[in-house]
């Protein structure tokens, strides 16, 4: 069991206690109990006051509990909350039809989490190349990249390749094709020799990976070869979307539309469990009734979160906001770096970035990082061991930027 640092309260170890007594073992939590959230700051059960630099895995881009957000959830659950979709609702219609103006699409099939909305992608291209493209059943391969993170299903995880996330879960699904991300030849290759590729699946930048930027130009080459072999791109935009990278989705920084667009986390504002799987007629039209659903998609309260989620990234201008302080952060976060060797590279986009720390990934230093940042009231988790994230909510401020550079410098130079 990794350390805990500091001594905790009471209060946080009973329900620390609780969670390990009757909750499945199936995370490791950093040892903090929040029991409030408001804008970039949560708060412990002892009131203490952290600055949020995970965001709930990229879900709190908003900020926390925001108030239009809220008020969107509150109205809408003392009104209707699920019908099913065995009726139509008064706000379906309406968020469907401002959603695919939102980000240019024809159509959008909603789910509620994200792994949801990949397997529906996953199947909608499928179908797709059947009925459309022609290949022969069940002969249909797509194209996944190795390290990447598209959530838990038994299918999802079949084309992993983290050992944790798919060791004694077998037999997996057949018809995935991994090659290395960021290697256009590599996808060339595979295009060229196999008539049966369906559809190419890609994170715009790997998240969980660690913040993996692909060289510029590679989302672009990527898609202008999908196109040339009659192959649907689609995008995993459930942790880079919605403002993060600072444009509103991340293939938006080489002009790229996707085939098949996947949203998820930031698209309710971290609120509610919404996400979306948008693309055109030609695409989206192969699922007729019957074919594929889910009770909570598309029900009331998830249309009017995600239209209020969505109206406050344009309000507020979370993407330009994403975008210039994403480089205000990495040029502090770099000036560390040259002070301190602990840091051994700083990457990112907009307000989705990671410092890898000088260490093997099997060590626990970043993960003291971790507790120490915890200790001065910034909270980030790492992930694959050597790397922390570092995604505050987007709506925060240059100042408090500021400030936590000199909380992320002043807990690394306790390791020196
Ligand atoms: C989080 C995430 C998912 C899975 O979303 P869940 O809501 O946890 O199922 C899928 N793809 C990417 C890129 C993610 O970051």
């Amino acid at each position: 069991m990794k350390q805990t640092h500091a001594t905790l309260s009471s209060k946080s170890e009973v329900l620390i206690e609780k969670e390990n007594k009757y909750g499945a073992h199936n995370y490791h939590p950093l040892p903090v109990v929040l029991d409030k959230g408001e804008g970039v700051f949560v708060w412990d059960v002892d009131g203490k006051k952290y600055y949020d630099f995970l965001s709930a895995y990229s879900a709190v881009n908003q900020g926390h509990c925001h108030p239009k957000i809220v008020g969107a959830m509150v109205k809408q659950a003392q009104t209707l909350t699920l019908t099913s979709r065995a009726f139509y609702n008064d706000q379906l219609g309406v968020y469907e039809e401002y959603v695919t103006k939102y980000f240019g699409f024809d159509k959008v099939l909603p789910m509620n989490t994200g792994a949801e909305a990949v397997e529906t992608a996953l199947k909608l291209c499928r179908k797709w190349a059947y009925e459309v493209k022609g290949i022969p059943e069940n002969q249909a391969e797509i194209i996944v990249c190795e390290n990447n993170f598209h959530g838990r299903t038994t299918t999802i995880i079949s084309f992993s390749n983290d050992e944790a996330a798919r060791k004694s879960f077998g037999p997996f699904t057949s018809g995935f094709i991994k090659i290395p991300y960021d290697n256009t030849e590599a996808l060339e290759n595979v295009l060229k020799s196999n008539p049966n590729i369906a559809g190419f699946l890609v994170e715009p930048i790997q998240g969980e990976a660690g913040v993996y930027v692909p060289s510029e130009g590679y989302l672009a080459k990527a898609k202008a070869l999908c196109e040339a072999h009659n192959v649907l791109f689609i995008a995993d935009e459930v942790q880079t979307g919605i403002a993060r990278t600072g444009k509103l989705l991340a293939v938006n920084h080489e002009n790229v539309q996707a085939d098949i667009l996947i949203l998820g986390k930031a698209i309710s504002g971290g609120v509610y469990p919404v996400s979306a799987v948008l693309a055109n007629n030609g695409i989206m039209d192969v699922i007729k009734p019957g074919q594929h659903g889910s009770t909570f998609g598309g029900n009331p309260i998830a249309a009017a979160v995600a239209m209020a989620a969505l109206e406050v990234v344009k309000d507020e201008k979370l993407a330009e906001n994403a975008e210039r302080l994403g480089v205000v952060l990495r040029k502090g976060l770099n000036e560390i770096a040259s002070r301190n060797p602990l840091i051994s590279l700083v990457r990112g986009k907009g307000l989705l970035n990671a410092i890898v720390i000088d260490c093997d990934e099997e060590s626990d230093l970043a993960w003291e990082i971790c507790l120490k940042f915890r200790d001065y009231g910034l909270l980030a988790k790492p992930t694959h061991g050597n790397k922390i994230r570092l995604a505050p909510p987007l709506v925060i401020t240059e100042a408090q930027i500021q400030d936590c550079l000199a909380i992320i410098e002043k807990a690394l130079n306790d390791f020196k």
